[in-house]
């Protein structure tokens, strides 16, 4: 992470006409289709290019109508700068700094652009070779950084890890899962390999068809593994420890989810968040804390709560 006067620098100064053109592009990516009659022209109705009119029904619309970006009242200048930030991976407090808008609408903002990631990720399967690892979170970041007295009351989160490999071996894709199992109520074991349920559910999931078609290679949990999974798993622990002090349960697959696609679409990802905030519908708050859709209900609980210093992502 560069230090906070650097990170400044790089934040990009875009205007608020070039998001809007970015945004409708990621939107209406064969041009304007009126959302009532699908006529393709239209007139633009403000000056800041957020609203149009349908040139045979009359019917106006918003460009944000239908993206994640529904009923923002920040400018569009100020999202697409948090989707740059978000190819670096940073919390909402340093963003509300660099963008310059409240802590809870950069949490929101974030949250909401993790929605937009959810979706692309779920329409995007693990398929071909596979490696699968199933481990547990909140162990280790406590182990580490935690004290003994955190580390007794430890109710670890099971994951399952799966990887992707091409042809030649190489990483194609990645898929990190917090999954609902009897696995949550014991203490991990380093090098064990439980966690079998938990793995074929993830397959059933996560996988193209419901099934492996290629060659699967069960991973054992530890730090010592070589494999592209034991390596993805440190990277995503590293990054949750030290950017956020780690993640409680709740919010745990959002930044599971965030990680693994920045880790698949590298140079893409800005390209691939903007199209994906443009053709996905938007989460309220409420339904951000509230139950998260596809997402299984989490076990995991610490038993003293109130006593342990998390920083809110
Ligand atoms: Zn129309």
């Amino acid at each position: 992470m560069p230090s906070r006067f650097s990170i400044q620098d790089y934040v990009p100064d875009y205007s608020e006409e070039d998001c809007a053109g970015a945004l409708f592009a990621a939107k209406w990516p064969d041009g304007f289709r009126c959302p009532r009659c699908a006529h393709p022209q239209y007139y633009k109705l403000s000056s800041r290019g957020r609203q149009y009119e349908c040139k045979s029904c009359a019917h106006q619309t918003s460009l944000t109508a239908g993206t994640v970006l529904e009923g923002t009242r920040t400018p569009l200048t100020k999202w697409f700068q948090a989707m740059f930030l978000m190819q670096i991976g940073i919390s909402a407090k340093l963003l509300a700094e660099l963008i310059q808008v409240t802590y809870k609408t950069a949490w929101l903002i974030n949250h909401k652009l993790r929605h937009a990631i959810g979706e692309w990720d779920r329409e995007r399967p693990l398929a071909g070779d596979l490696q699968l690892l199933a481990e547990y979170y909140g162990y280790e970041y406590h182990r580490y950084f935690g004290s003994a007295f955190v580390q007794g009351g430890l109710r670890p989160q099971p994951v399952v890890v799966g990887v992707s490999l091409d042809g030649a071996a190489d990483v194609s894709h990645v898929k990190m899962k917090a999954v609902d199992g009897p696995e949550g109520d014991h203490p991990a074991v380093r090098g064990g390999t439980d966690g079998e349920e938990s793995v074929e559910r993830f397959v059933h999931l996560h996988v193209a068809g419901g099934e492996a078609s290629g060659h699967v290679e069960p991973l054992q949990r530890g730090h010592h593994g070589r494999a592209a999974a034991h390596h993805a798993w440190l990277e995503v622990m590293r990054w949750l420890a030290r950017t956020f002090g780690g993640i409680g349960p709740k919010h745990l697959q959002a930044y599971l989810n965030e990680f693994c696609f920045r880790r698949i679409s590298r140079k893409e990802a800005l390209t691939e968040l903007i199209a994906s905030c443009g053709s996905t519908k938007t989460v309220t708050y409420r339904g951000l804390v509230g139950a998260r859709s596809g997402i299984r209900p989490i076990k995991w609980v610490f038993r003293h709560p109130a006593r342990i210093q998390q920083h809110t992502g």
